[in-house]
């Protein structure tokens, strides 16, 4: 959500990309995918954890930036109405209101969105 990464960047004042983890923010291990993919002449191409960022896809400089003693893959994986209380920004409340509305799910907004299977009411 852009308006998480401002206020990040506000607050710490460097720049918006780095709370991106495809920009400016990016592991430079993983390039920001988080794993690492392995060649190995004799098997099937696998994936690992990337060592750096274990997964978080995150310079991991960029993680000491905090914004009320949260990184920006703690704030991410928040759960929606923890989100809510944390910012009490109406801006991002109104943003959040929409996902929340949208979608039938438990949104963690950074890039895990665990959708439901939609339920239909039987006739
Ligand atoms: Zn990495």
């Amino acid at each position: 959500m852009d308006e998480i990464r401002k206020l990040f960047a506000r607050h710490n004042q460097v720049s918006e990309g780095l709370f991106s983890y495809n920009s400016a923010g990016a592991c430079p291990k993983c390039g920001g995918k988080g794993v690492i993919e392995l060649n190995l002449s004799f098997m099937d191409n696998a994936e690992v954890e990337c060592p750096l960022c274990s997964g978080a896809r995150y310079d991991p400089d960029v993680l000491s930036y905090r914004l009320k003693g949260r990184n920006i893959v703690e704030i991410m994986d928040m759960a929606i109405e923890e989100a809510f209380s944390f910012f009490n920004d109406a801006k991002i409340s109104s943003k959040l209101a929409n996902v929340q509305n949208e979608a039938w799910a438990i949104y963690r907004w950074g890039n895990r969105l665990t959708l439901f299977p939609a339920v239909k009411a039987s006739a």
